[in-house]
């Protein structure tokens, strides 16, 4: 390949240093990523082959500031493959996927370096470092020995072959469900098909029929999440309800190229494996120490004592749902495609409340107001959006931030909707970190959401639950963007797992503020602001579903949880038998179901990211019902005493302080689990309310 004609192989001299997206060709990719590791295999070899003994700045500093280049084509290549995928950017990222993972396992056991590493480890006390340093020094050291920097020789090469092959595999995994996702279609004809839907779906569903080339006369509902539960919220038809849901409970479950029940199976013994080689007997063990919990124990109580309390209350509401059912003549009792549908009539019933009422207020365009403005309110910062910078997608908006001073401080990108090349969920992710380490002073953040695009010329109106999605991936954003370090290594979002949830969980808060709602959530033809009675509605309503929602998450959680602490090297064998079995186990009721079962958990087996760790967002839910109650005590969602001790212990400190530090020098104390049941509607007081 001509290297003049690779805009891979060389900076880029673009506005914000983004990757000049026009330019790049799937071919690019693979050279520039051969280079840039072999790039980084010299400066490691030159680390290791110092004269001079080691130093904090010739080792430690140094290896935080190797592989800059890798790391920002590595980023690009995993953006793009998630969010504008193509089948030769595929191919590449499987044939990557192996190479990539060695290349890490190679940086991590570099003998040279890791001798170095442990040498300054074995004194770091003693060395006079400053407490960011400090902590980079443990975290490097600890990265290394967790990716098998002391073990010995044979030992490490059967490591490196198990993360390799778990690379490949985690790939084909997401591929798998991407194409399940993007192969099925629910087609609608004639107004039978369509009955009970509101015209949102239908103008989703009709925008998806024309964004796969439909007639005119058909509606299409995919297994895209912000498609498929309003279909199964509203739709009157049973049988497509049923239909459609199968699709999309199955996904990864389908017998032929993209089934991943095998590919499950063998994920789990290789974890078990790696497990191993650390003296750990089960994968969990091996996460979990890693983690603000520390153990499986502490993550334990607190699924138990939870999945205690929510099991009743969705037992509450089933039994809700059946009067419902029999008011309206249904016998029989309800299935896992009935639950949404009736949950929405028992809602509509006693709350007095339906989206089709609530959406006009929650334009896409307003709540993204509404971001800013709270992050202005809260941090100082402001975002302008910038239309001449163009990114992957014509979708995606790009906003400068600008820090209280005015100095420009990060820019942001914005790719809300689904598309059949992007994969499902929401997420947050980086082309860049702040790093002055690195020479990074302005970090580029991006927010993926998968809102259905309304037909051209009207406005994407969001439901509530879409609403938090934004709210939460944006607060995200925030960790990244507002990250203030030196060390890229400690930068933004790169906290322990477990505390990852806080900073986005803890902004969905402002959203349900009255001010807040007041301010931005306004009508997108009138311009009036939503009504504070239908405000009112709205927060008694959220208590409705709860028990659902918490049991099909905690399920989820705990088959995670049990999968991954399995001892057994051989694996659990058939994956849907031990889910299964798990689920009657516990008394998961059957109509309920997980939220995310095995064959498509993506958070799971798309790469290490969640696994044995989907417990993370409870975890992270205690400290953010907590956090924000220093708020509500402070009697003022944005007070600014409250708001300046949050950027500075939180936002701003990415792993450089341990979090349980960090979440008491922001709070003064550590987080108590009252706020998160009551917030859930799970306190003994709370539980037995009447309906309304
Ligand atoms: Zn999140």
């Amino acid at each position: 390949m001509n290297t003049k004609n690779n805009p891979l192989l060389s900076p880029w001299s673009t506005p914000f240093g983004l990757p000049p997206f026009d330019e790049i060709r799937p071919e690019h990719f693979v050279p520039a990523l051969q280079a840039a590791m072999a790039e980084q295999r010299l400066e490691l070899d030159a680390i290791g082959a110092q004269a001079e003994p080691p130093s904090f700045e010739n080792t430690v500093a140094a290896l935080d500031r190797s592989g800059a280049w890798l790391y920002r084509l590595d980023a690009l290549l995993s953006n793009l493959t998630a969010s504008a995928t193509s089948p030769a950017l595929q191919a590449v990222q499987r044939e990557l996927a192996a190479p990539l993972a060695a290349h890490d396992s190679a940086v991590k056991m570099h003998p040279g370096v890791f001798a170095r590493l442990d040498a300054l480890h074995a004194q770091r006390h003693s060395l006079g470092l400053e407490p960011e340093a400090l902590r980079l020094l443990e975290r490097l050291h600890l990265d290394c020995v967790r990716a098998g920097a002391r073990l010995g020789p044979q030992a490490q090469q059967r490591y490196a072959a198990i993360m390799q092959e778990l690379a490949t595999l985690c790939t084909q995994f997401a591929q798998n469900v991407l194409a399940d996702e993007a192969a099925y279609q629910l087609v609608l004809r004639g107004e039978d098909d369509l009955a009970g839907l509101p015209d949102f779906v239908r103008a989703a569903a009709r925008q998806a029929a024309a964004e796969r080339g439909l007639d005119e006369a058909a509606h299409v509902i995919t297994l895209n999440r912000s498609l498929i539960e309003p279909f199964l919220t509203y739709s009157d038809c049973r049988d497509l309800r049923e239909q459609a849901w199968q699709a999309w409970s199955r996904r990864g479950e389908m017998p032929g190229e993209t089934d991943n029940r095998t590919l499950i199976q063998r994920i789990l013994v290789l974890r078990n494996a790696q497990a191993r080689e650390h003296g750990f007997d089960n994968y969990a063990d091996y996460v979990l120490t890693d983690s603000m919990a520390g153990a499986q124990r502490a993550v334990r109580q607190l699924l138990g004592e939870v999945w205690q309390r929510a099991l009743p209350a969705a037992e509450r509401e089933r039994q809700a749902l059946i009067a419902m059912m029999r008011s309206h003549g249904v016998q029989g009792e309800p299935e896992a495609w009935d639950w949404r549908y009736w949950s929405e009539k028992v809602r509509q019933a006693r709350y007095d409340i339906d989206d089709a009422e609530v959406k006009p207020y929650f334009s896409l365009e307003r709540m993204v107001e509404a971001l800013f403005d709270c992050a202005q309110r809260l941090f100082g910062v402001r975002f302008e959006v910038r239309p001449e910078v163009r990114a992957y997608h014509p979708d995606v908006q790009v906003y400068e931030m600008f820090d209280a001073q005015g100095r420009s401080a990060g820019l942001f990108l914005q790719d809300n909707f689904a598309r059949a090349t992007k994969r499902s969920g929401a997420w947050m992710s980086d082309f860049a970190y702040q790093s002055r380490n690195r020479g990074v002073d302005r970090p580029i953040i991006v927010n993926n959401n998968n809102f259905a695009k309304a037909a051209p010329g009207q406005p994407t109106l969001l439901s509530f639950d879409d609403a938090r999605t934004l709210f939460h991936e944006f607060g995200h954003g925030l960790h990244g963007l507002l990250s203030n370090v030196t060390y890229h290594r400690l930068a933004g979002t790169q906290v322990l797992r477990d505390f990852v949830e806080l900073p986005s969980q803890l902004f969905e808060h402002w959203l349900g503020e009255p001010e807040v709602l007041r301010r931005h959530a306004r009508h997108w033809q009138t311009g009036e602001p939503i009504p504070q009675a239908l405000i009112d509605r709205l927060q008694t309503a959220r208590r409705w579903g709860q028990g659902y929602e918490t049991v099909s998450y905690t399920g989820s959680a705990l088959v995670d949880l049990e999968i991954h602490a399995l001892s057994d090297p051989a694996g659990p064998g058939d994956v849907v038998a031990f889910e299964q079995a798990t689920l009657r186990r516990l008394g998961m009721p059957p109509a309920v179901g997980m939220r995310h079962r095995l064959p498509h958990f993506q958070h799971l087996f798309a790469g290490a990211g969640y696994a044995a760790g989907y417990y993370v967002y409870l975890w992270a839910e205690v400290l953010d019902a907590d956090a924000f109650n220093a708020f509500v005590e402070a009697g003022n969602p944005f007070d600014p005493m409250v708001a300046q001790r949050l950027l500075r212990h939180i936002y701003a400190v990415g792993d450089t302080v341990d979090p349980t530090t960090a979440y008491t020098s922001f709070r003064g104390r550590l987080p108590a689990l009252e706020p998160l049941l009551a917030k859930r509607g799970l306190l003994p007081a709370e539980a037995g309310l009447p309906a309304p």
